[in-house]
């Protein structure tokens, strides 16, 4: 495998997909999966009546490969996302991905696309989806019998294009993501295309994102179109919601435990009502493997502009979070908990 990279401007890349020289692809058929195996194609031929096209059975993984100082390419607790894509899959009456095979497919992705892996300083990564599609030729409402996991990888700059240390601004959404006792907390298709409009109308609105409040009674914090809330009140707790509509971030729950353990903040799982706290709130961030962690100063609800107590700056525990998160990603710090995870390259 050459070692040298791609010619790109790596410091200005955008989320985007870039085409990659390889992707993995296995199938399950028959009650089991193939070995699964690397190819150049990035289409692929699927059924006019397949069960993914129709009533959205997919689903599907984010997560991320930085380039170290010392060269070496890190991933940020992958299995979590194999054992997250499980969960989504048996949801929606797909198989599940034995997680050697998960990892297997990452890793060989990664290794084979060394060259577009961005390198170490630029703040980009290498994107990795992991994609889980339902083929066949059933046009009735019922599972289908023939899958695909497939692993697609793009070399990606920031998700907020402002993240660098400014805040990002989020408008509060009329429209909810999911209900409770729904699909939430499953990173599957079918739970997206319902925002995109949500997405755009914020974004008219001088947002970054919608903010989607619980579909109930409209009052709680639920999250961001593809990232975690957490919010630093007055008195200095960091609190994140307790719901099962949201989708459990990995990203959210490792800074909750930094935040305990290295910062020492009481950290708390709760309902948060946004109209009646806003006023105790001091610090709020979104966070993803996307999004990082990202800041937020300003909160857009029933047509008034909230804004924090820091803006426009960014607030002292949050950027004390992002950097921690961040140097623990780039393998900068020592991982108390073994987080990291060394891709071989060979
Ligand atoms: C993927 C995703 C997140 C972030 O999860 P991480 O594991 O931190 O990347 C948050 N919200 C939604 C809706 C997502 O799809």
């Amino acid at each position: 495998m050459s070692k040298t990279k791609q010619p790109l401007d790596w410091g200005n890349l955008p989320f985007a997909y870039t085409k990659t020289d390889y992707r993995f692809q296995a199938f399950w058929e028959d009650g089991s999966w193939s070995e699964g195996k690397l190819i150049t194609d990035s289409n692929i031929t699927i059924h006019e009546g397949s069960t993914s096209l129709h009533y959205a059975q997919e689903c599907f993984e984010g997560l991320k490969a930085q380039t170290a100082e010392n060269g070496d390419v890190l991933l940020f607790r992958p299995e979590e996302n194999a054992k997250r894509m499980q969960k989504s899959a048996e949801r929606i009456l797909m198989p599940s991905i034995p997680i050697s095979l998960f990892m297997k497919g990452v890793c060989e992705v990664v290794n084979a696309n060394y060259s577009w892996i961005p390198p170490h300083g630029y703040n980009a990564s290498l994107y990795i989806r992991p994609l889980l599609i339902a083929h066949g030729d059933n046009l009735g409402l019922k599972s289908a019998t023939k899958f695909e996991f497939r692993v697609l990888v793009s070399p990606v700059g920031a998700y907020f294009k402002s993240t660098k240390l400014e805040p990002i601004r989020l408008a509060v959404s009329e429209f909810h993501r999911v209900a409770s006792q729904s699909t939430g907390m499953a990173k599957i298709g079918g739970n997206y295309a319902g925002g995109l409009l949500a997405t755009k109308m914020a974004k008219e609105e001088g947002a970054n994102e919608a903010l989607y409040l619980d579909a109930k009674e409209h009052k709680y914090i639920e999250e961001a179109g593809s990232a975690n809330i957490l919010v630093l009140t007055k008195d200095k707790q960091l609190v994140t919601p307790d719901t099962d509509s949201i989708l459990p971030s990995i990203t959210r729950k490792s800074i909750m435990t930094l935040a305990k353990d290295k910062l020492n903040l009481t950290t708390k799982t709760r309902a948060i009502a946004l109209m009646e706290e806003i006023n105790s709130i001091q610090e709020m961030a979104a966070c993803g493997t996307a999004a990082v962690l990202s800041p937020i100063d300003a909160v857009k609800m029933n047509n008034t502009w909230y804004t924090l107590p820091d803006s426009p700056k960014v607030g002292p525990i949050m950027s004390e979070l992002r950097t921690m998160l961040v140097d623990l990603q780039l393998g900068k710090i020592q991982d108390d908990y073994n987080w990291i995870y060394k891709v071989d390259i060979t």
